[in-house]
Formats: C-alpha cells, sequence, structure tokens
C-alpha cells in the first residue's frame, strides 16, 4: 500500500525539480493520475496521499470505478478517444474532456451537460504527428475547433492537450511540445481562453514541463504496470 503513496511523492518532487530547471519556480502544474486499467483500492490510495485529479480513457471502466467510489471528492479526467454515441456519459459523469476533436462532440457534450452541473472544462486535442490511429485536429485546425466550442454555453474552453508521435525520441518529444505551447500562446493572443497546456506523461514530462507544460498526465509512474495479475 506503501507504494502508490511513495511513487506520488517522487512524482510531485520531479514535476517541482522540472520547473526550478526550467526556471518556473512557482508554476502550478496539475498533475492528473491516470488511472485507467488500475483497481479501485490504488484511487483511494491516491487518494489517500492527496491526489484529487483522475484521469480515465475507457468510458464502461471509468464509470464502474465512479460509482465504487462515490464517497471520494475526485476530480475525473476523460482522456480517450470519444465515440459520438458515448457522449452523454461523459458530459454527466466528467469534470474535464482532453481529447475533444470535432465539433460533432463539442456540440453533443455541450446538449448533454446538466445544467445542475458547472460547464465542462474541455481541451482540443491536436494530432501533431498526423498519426491515423490518434485523436486529433491538425495544427492548423485547432483554431476553428476552439472557436466553436467557445460559442458552446455548457462548455468551458481551456486549452490545447497533445501525445507526441509513438517512437518520438526526447529531441523530437521537445519540438513537438514546444511547438504545441507555442500555438498555445497564439490562439490565447487571439483572445481564446487556453490556459491549459496537457503534455507530459510518466516517460516524459520533464521534457513537457521544459517546454511549458502546465498539466502533465501521469499512469505508471504513480500506479506501475497497467492491468497487471496484481490488479485483477
Ligand atoms: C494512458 C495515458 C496516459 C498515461 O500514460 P503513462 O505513460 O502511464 O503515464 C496519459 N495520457 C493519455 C491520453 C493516456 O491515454
Amino acid at each position: 500500500m506503501i507504494q502508490i503513496t511513495d511513487h506520488l511523492a517522487e512524482i510531485r518532487r520531479r514535476v517541482t525539480q522540472a520547473l526550478v530547471d526550467a526556471e518556473r519556480a512557482g508554476d502550478d502544474v496539475m498533475i492528473v493520475a491516470v488511472s485507467k486499467q488500475q483497481p479501485v483500492d490504488s484511487i483511494r490510495e491516491a487518494f489517500a496521499a492527496g491526489q484529487r485529479d483522475f484521469g480515465e480513457s475507457y468510458l464502461q471502466e471509468a464509470i464502474a470505478k465512479q460509482d465504487a467510489l462515490l464517497d471520494l471528492d475526485i476530480c475525473w479526467h476523460f482522456l480517450g478517444r470519444i465515440q459520438a454515441n458515448k457522449t452523454r456519459l461523459i458530459a454527466e459523469r466528467f469534470d474535464w474532456v482532453h481529447s475533444v476533436d470535432r465539433a460533432r462532440i463539442a456540440k453533443r457534450l455541450n446538449d448533454q451537460r446538466p445544467e445542475s452541473l458547472a460547464p465542462l472544462n474541455v481541451l482540443v486535442q491536436v494530432n501533431q504527428g498526423d498519426e491515423l490511429q490518434k485523436s486529433g485536429v491538425g495544427e492548423n485546425e485547432a483554431e476553428a475547433l476552439a472557436r466553436y466550442i467557445t460559442t458552446q454555453p455548457r462548455l468551458r474552453l481551456r486549452g490545447l492537450m497533445s501525445i507526441p508521435p509513438a517512437g518520438a525520441n526526447p529531441a523530437e518529444k521537445s519540438g513537438f511540445f514546444s511547438r504545441l505551447f507555442r500555438l498555445r500562446g497564439s490562439l490565447s493572443g487571439m483572445g481564446l481562453p487556453m490556459d491549459i497546456c496537457s503534455i507530459g506523461m510518466s516517460g516524459d514530462f520533464e521534457i513537457a514541463i521544459a517546454a511549458g507544460s502546465n498539466c502533465v498526465r501521469i499512469g505508471t509512474g504513480i500506479f506501475g504496470p497497467r492491468g497487471s495479475a496484481a490488479n485483477r
């Protein structure tokens, strides 16, 4: 049980150090603990260690875990691919969505967001490597989708998210992260609300923070390997 608590402390320490190294000491970085394919007991342990933001990628799995954790005041982030026929549960059960990649999905999330809840925080996912298997708009389509989201009253545009192409080396990742950070800056300069740059995972969050990230999504670095026998 002590392991997750220790991992979390180590990740927080490394985030703080990366900020110092980037001469950004004092900046806030949101740490989203990515709990996909991890058991509810692990989420409880991280919560007990002070973690409040948790990310999930698979809707059915996420809903089952949310139902088992209703006693905890968790801020839930949806990170996965969004099917149009699954938007209602995302709109009803999550606080943030990092993976909005088309206007049709944005409209459905808006229309299905319950009036009793605050507007849904959304990020535009950018597919920087134009990988076919990955969600996300191209870099030059991000502005149009971001503008559309600002017309939707039940959505609150917060920024951009990206996952660098599979197989990118650290220098290439640094380039993708810096480009996303600059894109966020130019859209922000156009008056679009863009306070969040969601880049960086267990293997590359220090590179992302050096490039300007203020939201890292950490799975294995906190919880260990996903879906191992010990988790079933
Ligand atoms: C799984 C996942 C993560 C976490 O990945 P780790 O390498 O385990 O930290 C982060 N972001 C997204 C979108 C994911 O799907």
